[in-house]
């Protein structure tokens, strides 16, 4: 199925009335029908392969190959292989030599670790060429080509198989942290001692760094063949011209004789419940998971499929909620919890209880969230519980419905891996929103019930906690007790569903006001209104994505107008408010409200701005408007909801203590800024906490949100203004607020030194090492040097891909972030920073570092090498056209034209200046840039 469970805080609305509407019969056995826009065959060597046509990003395609293959496949002394493999064919195949395949499809404006990309599991395989110019005949036969490659082709010779250990040793490290090493402590517990436990796809590093290049080919040659595997390409393509391509492609893939058969691993059934309690020292906050683990189901493809994982979605669902519900409360001793049923690995399914306790309450939490498991088993959910998760499923898929041209690249291929490697058809929507509507029909608490016992079995329980040192773990006796308590608590009641009766607007009168003048920009033919308020409003209509309506609203001034004692209070402000509902409603009163809308709007204060961002379906239009409204007119602050944040922040606050990630952030923040920076407060401390106010947080929202009529709004859609200019006058002409001139104040903070150059010693449970460089300086503003500053980043990543990377085999990659951001008025200022960040081995620090510097020096000195500048023009040339796809775009012209006076549409504002980049461009803003920039460079070092 294509059709994905949106979140239940998502807002849905309703529009078909559901219990009176006539539904057609089905009967169990009924097949789904299948999905007829897809094309699936299998070619006579056993090559599955998949085609689907869309034009959701115009002139580009995708391309993948599904493996069954993963690491459940290794034997004891390929023990990381599988992922090796992966990496291997990126490194030389029958017909791209070397880098081949990167190479030739970066010249496509493709990016290595974007637009190109693999993964290896337990069980599959994948590799994938993301959004590839499609008109090009030739491309075409390019990525069809890599795909014939990928699928037994690859050379691996010795000299690229060597080379790779070391970027894999580093990916292992990268990775590896707190979180690894407890599920290493209960992988077994998980899997019952099943090979699972024993076959990470990372896999075993001795293994890596050493083995035999035969023991290597061993594995490509038993499993990477076409029998075990599907190709698919998705996209702005005719399906007869591809599928006649394939047919002749891969022809010369013979089918292999004899194959070893393909196993799949079992878990073994545990009568006995297991119990594990894995500590790590940089961990500081707990987790528990009672799971129960169950046969996978053989998909049948038939009416009773979907109504059992329909009504298992509902029952868990409305657990959801009760515990979403129950997790606002201060005095709730869980942070959050989940209950849910999953696949878990090829021939198991989980059903599973997960929780995250507040300090030191494991065993309350635990209690807590059991005994709400068992009340939802034993007296099932009321008809509002009920009604409303059919109307918000109702309207999702209407909403879904509408945009069928614009499933994503991605969603068709997650259709396609459940098809190809689970046998889940891929349905017709239509069909399948008919028998929906049958199953949604004859809901009822008893069915949903049913379905949370039959999952509830005494066998395959396992519960694994992730503890913490110093607090009082849950043990198994006492976890077991709980269970056994929860299961025959006496005392437990039904669940009372206390929403009735309310909506958004309450009793409020709007008074609306009047759009006053209306103004034509035919340059992007774009209409502003001023409404009597004062406020202006810039539409532009847009049915890039149907039905979609998206708006954004800001007005100067933000965090910059306070002091620095008043910054904790400024920056969770609009935090606090939306956790406390709105008008009368709580959050929790709110979100039922608008059940089956889909419409939401937030309100943030930024450094310089206060910004509100809205996006509804076209129908829901008023909805979002009449959220705006209310986040002016009655804004909602609760004391316990302040409570709540105080202690969620106090919480996080504790668990940065061991965490390393935060403790290298804030290191670096206090080494480049000071620890005594007045103007700013960037590190989140115990003072920080101490000075969070809920008077303070109040005064300050209503003051921020005070003035309306500084407020410009941006707003595009598939919408007439027919439709919206009613709506702005009533909801949005009607606010009230006073009027001032609000101005941004600049309160930028400057580095403690222009050059600072620092190692930093950290006690850690894995050693390793994390190098971070940056450049900073004022630089003047313009639209090509926005551009050149891209050049730049993405230039130096490929050069580091290559040294770092390839070369050296010293760390998994290199990250770079650049840019160039202006001040707003009144000041003049712009400044361009540019920063590189990588993990390593620590004892390869001092050799790596050097090559750093001589890449940047490189491109000072004009030496640039040719290809890298093209790959970089071609990819934000595609890149750019892609996202003329979306309403995103527009909305960015829109913005862009009356906050910065420029035309998007106009070439010469974007693609004349990527065309005209030259390397003397590049080298002379490196050296501009650079000359005279401040620096730092900050190493962390494992304590010895
Ligand atoms: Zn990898």
């Amino acid at each position: 199925m294509f059709y994905k469970q949106k979140s239940v805080l998502l807002f849905f609305v309703i529009i078909a009335n559901l219990f009176t509407g006539q539904a057609q019969n089905f009967k169990a056995g009924d097949p789904i029908a299948v999905n007829q826009k897809i094309k699936k065959g299998v070619l006579p060597n056993g090559m599955t392969y998949y085609i689907y046509p869309t034009t959701v990003n115009k002139n580009t395609a995708s391309y993948y190959i599904i493996q069954n293959v993963g690491s459940i496949l290794e034997n004891d002394q390929q023990k990381g292989l599988a992922h090796f493999l992966e990496h291997m064919a990126f490194n030389g195949t029958k017909n791209f030599e070397g880098k081949g395949i990167l190479n030739t499809l970066q010249k496509q404006g493709a990016v290595f670790g974007k637009n190109i990309n693999a993964y290896t599991s337990t069980d599959e395989t994948v590799y994938n060429l993301d959004n590839i110019p499609s008109k090009d005949s030739g491309v075409v036969d390019t990525c069809l080509l890599v795909l014939h490659d990928w699928s037994g082709f690859l050379s691996l010779t010795n000299q690229e198989i060597d080379a790779e250990r070391g970027v894999i040793t580093e990916e292992w490290r990268t990775r590896q942290n707190a979180s690894q090493r407890i599920y290493n402590q209960l992988a077994p517990y998980y899997y019952n001692n099943s090979l699972y436990a024993d076959r990470k796809p990372i896999g075993d590093m001795e293994i890596v760094k050493n083995f035999d290049y035969q023991v290597l080919k061993d594995f490509y040659k038993d499993w990477y063949r076409p029998d075990l595997q599907a190709i698919a390409i998705v996209g702005d393509i005719n399906a007869e011209d591809i599928e006649a391509r394939i047919k002749k492609l891969f022809a010369d893939i013979p089918a292999r004789q004899n194959p070893k058969k393909r196993f799949e691993i079992a878990i073994p059934d545990n009568d006995k419940a297991t119990f594990k309690l894995a500590l790590d020292k940089e961990i500081s906050s707990s987790n528990i998971i009672y799971m129960i683990r169950h046969k996978a189901e053989k998909p049948t493809g038939t009416f009773a499929d979907l109504e059992k994982s329909t009504q298992r979605s509902i029952a868990f669902s409305l657990i959801n909620n009760r515990l979403g519900e129950m997790a606002q409360k201060e005095d709730c001793p869980f942070k959050g919890a989940q209950i849910g049923f999953q696949n878990y690995s090829r021939l198991n399914d989980i059903l599973f209880i997960s929780l995250s306790p507040k300090p030191n309450q494991q065993e309350a939490a635990f209690t807590v969230v059991m005994n709400e498991w068992v009340r939802a088993t034993k007296f099932g959910f009321s008809k509002g519980e009920i009604e409303r998760a059919v109307t918000e499923r109702i309207s999702s898929y209407e909403n879904y419905l509408e945009k069928l041209n614009e499933i994503s690249h991605k969603s068709v291929i997650s259709a396609v891996k459940k098809d190809y490697l689970k046998h889940e058809i891929i349905s017709d929507p239509v069909a399948e929103f008919e028998m929906l509507k049958t199953i949604w029909n004859n809901l009822d608490s008893a069915i949903l019930q049913k379905q949370l016992n039959d999952l509830y079995t005494t066998n395959n329980r396992v519960v694994a906690v992730t503890g913490v040192e110093k607090e009082n773990n849950l043990n198994e006796e006492k976890a077991f007790d709980i269970i056994s308590k929860a299961e025959n608590n006496p005392t437990l009641k039904p669940y009372v569903d206390s929403f009735a009766g309310k909506s958004l607007m309450g009793d409020i009168v709007v008074k609306p006001g009047k759009i006053v003048s209306e103004k034509t920009t035919k340059e992007i033919n774009a209409t502003t209104y001023i409404l009597s308020n004062g406020v202006k409003v810039h539409f532009k209509f847009a049915d890039k994505n149907k039905k979609d309506v998206k708006l954004i609203a800001e007005s100067t001034g933000g965090e910059s107008l306070y002091e620095p004692k008043d910054l904790p209070s400024v920056n969770y402000a609009t935090n606090l408010a939306e956790m406390s509902g709105l008008g009368n409603l709580t959050s929790t009163d709110l979100e039922k409200v608008l059940t089956g809308k889909i419409a939401n709007v937030s309100f943030d204060l930024l450094d310089s701005k206060e910004k509100i961002s809205g996006a509804s379906n076209v129908r829901d239009l008023e909805t979002m408007m009449q959220l705006i409204y209310m986040r002016f007119e009655k804004p909602r602050f609760d004391a316990e909801m302040f409570g709540l944040l105080k202690q969620r922040m106090q919480n996080s606050l504790n668990e940065k203590e061991q965490d390393i990630e935060s403790q290298m952030n804030d290191s670096i923040v206090n080494t480049v800024y000071g620890k005594n920076s007045f103007k700013k407060r960037m590190i989140e401390n115990q003072e920080y906490v101490d000075d969070l106010s809920f008077d303070k947080m109040k005064s300050i929202y209503l003051d921020r949100f005070a003035d309306v009529s500084n407020f410009e709004f941006y707003i595009v859609g598939d919408v007439t203004p027919e439709i919206l200019k009613p709506l702005l006058e009533k909801y949005i002409a009607s606010i009230s607020g006073i009027k001032r001139n609000e101005k941004y104040v600049d309160k930028e903070v400057e580095w403690i030194s222009k050059k600072i150059d620092k190692d930093i010693v950290i006690k850690m449970e894995t050693p390793k090492s994390s190098v971070n460089i940056c450049y900073a300086k004022e630089y003047p503003y313009s639209l090509k040097n926005i551009i050149l500053v891209s050049f730049f980043n993405d230039i130096l990543t490929l050069r580091y891909t290559e040294s770092l990377r390839e070369k050296e085999g010293g760390t998994y990659g290199a990250h770079l972030r650049s840019k160039l951001v202006k001040l707003p008025k009144p000041s003049s200022k712009s400044k361009a920073t540019v920063s590189i960040n990588f993990d390593c081995d620590a004892e390869k620090v001092e050799h790596l570092l050097p090559i750093v510097y001589q890449e940047i020096d490189k491109v000072k000195n004009g030496e640039i090498v040719a290809e890298d500048l093209e790959k970089t023009r071609k990819n934000y040339l595609k890149s750019r056209a892609d996202s003329k796809n979306f309403n995103n775009y527009i909305m960015s012209l829109l913005y862009n034209y009356f906050t910065e006076n420029y035309n998007m549409d106009d070439p010469k504002n974007y693609e004349d200046i990527v065309n005209s980049i030259t390397p003397k461009d590049i080298q002379d803003f490196a050296n501009s840039f650079l000359s005279n920039a401040d620096t730092f460079e900050v190493v962390f070092k494992p304590l010895q």
